[in-house]
């Protein structure tokens, strides 16, 4: 297989070229990597048609054969690891570090999902009867991921989406497509044809998705307002959907923290993939008493940063992925200086090729500024002064969003304390984002719908079945 060529859609176990091409851009030159199949309405009937003839073979192939497949998955994407790493460098534009760190992970992450069990319930054991309830698979699954970890966001579907019984569609964002095309490759070669389809296309063959009565559920990443286009077009035929959408998290820094000890731990909690994660912190909340040195702290570590092509060693951020995005960070940037709010760092672009931003920090815009309301995903973080624990708490909480956030302090149960007190759906403590693979994570509000991870993050692709039984004999 030869990573950097010949991208091809996986569909029923075939290689199947596009009905047509569309572009891939290298964000950090600007220039086009390779053209990627666009997937016609016709060749989705044939994913989802290949899709359902897979599925009672796949539903009826005993859970620990299908941990087995999902294994075997897992090991061929770790020894094809340097060209896939250095495929979705080119594609997406993080630095190769990064590329290592989410290819692996994903890899990883589908060993561990491979762990889960699915629970039997027994919720009634009488004289009469039985009363179990099993958790049996959906059909077929509709996945969508975004561009800002293509290939975990999409494990992150496959991985149980398959391991409970169902076999799958799966569309990368049309942004970084190819890395993900490379796996649908892979895959055919491990799993039945049909079980594990991926296509790629334009703007429209996500809604020709969600509208689609072949497919029994959608699991979608993305913004939240797309998401929302999500439900409305999966209501149609009622197909069960997890959205995984965006965020607006909140770090909470209380005065008791060591200043330089965290500045650079804060620094990356909200520019970790130049701000590109859903899970990154968006506006950080730091204590009057520490304010000064902390901001200054982190501006200082933010001056080292190295910003460059992710292919070269020693870049610690690339570009943004794509223009649409570099355009509305841009758009935040220009909102934030016509209003006069000061910039501690950054805010200035470079004429050069390449969606590069740098590291911008505002100091305390107010509250009602876009900068702060807004979800920016991208390298640009308010920094906001507080000196109420309740008020902060109300500031963080004052908003349609509710994935996660983050509580800084030397006393760990003070900040579990105000950690229990925000209204999302996960909430680090004195550490940036980890997510467990057993553990559910979902946003609250408009964050999301249902969950993904752990034996939750399972149960979402199957369908609850009660049997109950008589104890008392009909012959
Ligand atoms: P997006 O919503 O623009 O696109 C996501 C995916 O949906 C892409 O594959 C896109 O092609 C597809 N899509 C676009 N319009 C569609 C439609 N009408 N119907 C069906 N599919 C459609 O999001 P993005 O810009 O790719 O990603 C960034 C957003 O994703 C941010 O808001 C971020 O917070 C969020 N995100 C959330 C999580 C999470 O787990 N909660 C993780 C990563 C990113």
């Amino acid at each position: 297989m030869d990573v950097f060529s010949d991208y091809m859609m996986t569909i029923g176990g075939q290689g199947v070229a596009g009905a047509a091409q569309f572009d891939v851009v290298n964000p950090a030159t600007e220039q086009r990597i390779a053209k990627a199949p666009d997937c016609s309405r016709e060749q989705l009937d044939e994913a989802v048609a290949a899709a359902k003839a897979a599925f009672p073979g796949w539903a009826a192939t005993p859970m620990d054969e299908r941990r087995n497949y999902i294994l075997k998955l897992s090991q061929a994407m770790q020894d094809h690891a340097p060209d896939l790493i250095r495929l979705l460098t080119m594609e997406q534009g993080k630095p190769h570090p990064d590329a290592e760190q989410e290819l692996m992970g994903a890899a990883l992450l589908l060993q561990a999902q491979t762990t889960l069990e699915l629970p039997e319930l027994k919720a009634e054991d009488t004289d009469e009867h039985t009363v179990e309830t099993h958790y049996v698979p959906i059909g077929v699954v509709g996945a969508i991921a975004p561009w800002n970890f293509p290939i975990v966001l999409a494990i992150f579907k496959i991985g149980p989406g398959l391991l409970a019984g169902n076999t799958m569609v799966v569309k990368p964002s049309p942004f970084t497509p190819l890395t993900t095309l490379k796996i649908g490759e892979i895959a055919r070669d491990i799993l039945p044809p049909g079980v594990l389809n991926i296509i790629s296309g334009g703007d429209e063959l996500g809604p020709w998705m969600t509208s689609h009565p072949g497919f029994d559920k959608i699991s979608f990443t993305g913004s939240s307002q797309t998401g929302k286009r999500v439900m409305e077009s999966a209501s149609k035929t009622l197909k069960r959907v997890t959205l995984e959408l965006g965020g607006n998290d909140a770090a909470i820094v209380l005065p008791d923290v060591d200043v330089e000890k965290v500045a650079e731990q804060l620094f990356w909690s909200a520019f970790g993939n130049n701000g590109q994660i859903c899970i990154a912190t968006k506006r950080m909340y730091i204590h009057k008493d520490i304010y000064e040195p902390l901001v200054a702290a982190i501006a200082a570590y933010g001056r080292t940063v190295q910003i460059g092509d992710g292919s070269q060693q020693g870049t610690q951020l690339g570009p943004i992925n794509n223009r649409a995005q570099y355009e509305r960070v841009l758009d935040l940037i220009a909102d934030a200086k016509a209003k006069g709010y000061t910039f501690l760092l950054g805010g200035e672009t470079a004429q050069t090729p390449g969606y590069f931003v740098p590291v911008t920090l505002i100091d305390n815009p107010p509250e009602d500024s876009r900068i702060v309301r807004e979800e920016q995903f991208g390298p640009v973080l308010p920094l906001i002064r507080f000196d109420d624990i309740d008020d902060v708490i109300a500031k963080a909480n004052d908003s349609d969003y509710g994935l996660a956030g983050s509580v800084w302090s030397a006393d760990e149960t003070k900040a579990v304390e105000i950690a229990r007190r925000l209204a999302t759906g996960t909430v680090f403590v004195n550490q940036i984002q980890y997510l467990s693979p057993f553990a559910p994570f979902g946003g609250h509000k408009q964050s999301g719908l249902g969950v993904e991870g752990g034996v939750d993050g399972l149960m979402e692709y199957t369908n609850p079945q009660t049997i109950v039984r008589a104890k008392a004999s009909v012959g």
